[in-house]
């Protein structure tokens, strides 16, 4: 009885304290801090897939009567040497700039070509 008794005010004072839920999670992390290689590899490939997802989302935005598929792109996903020439203002832009990928529907994707998104809210008329 007195070994049970020695583990008792551990929880007494977590109860006292109200937050013994808290404690529990704390004690849970800390547990789990031991695989960190593990644990770092989930939030390495988390947030890829979120920004995959948040690239993903393709609209159709009609302009001049031409349909285009529109993505937009944090440009991130690409090689750091690619560059991109906005077929609006020919200027070329690299990885990381996030900009607006758009193809008209009438083609594939492989047609697809980056513009500034400033330069695809100007654009007006046919690309191809
Ligand atoms: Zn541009």
């Amino acid at each position: 009885m007195g070994s049970e008794l020695h583990q008792e005010p551990i929880w007494c004072t977590l109860w006292s304290d109200g937050s013994l839920k808290q404690i529990q999670l704390v004690l849970k992390m800390g547990r789990n801090n031991k695989p960190k290689g593990f644990k770092r590899n989930d939030d390495d490939g988390e947030p890829m897939d979120v920004i995959r997802l948040r690239d993903g989302i393709k609209k159709t935005v009609i302009k001049n009567d031409i349909e285009f598929f529109v993505q937009t792109t944090s440009g991130n996903n690409a090689e750091e040497s690619k560059k991109w020439i906005c077929p609006f203002c020919s200027l070329s832009f690299g990885v990381g700039i996030s900009h607006v990928v758009a193809w008209e529907s009438a083609y594939g994707p492989e047609k697809r070509r980056h513009f500034h998104n400033a330069c695809w809210s100007k654009f007006q008329g046919r690309l191809f």
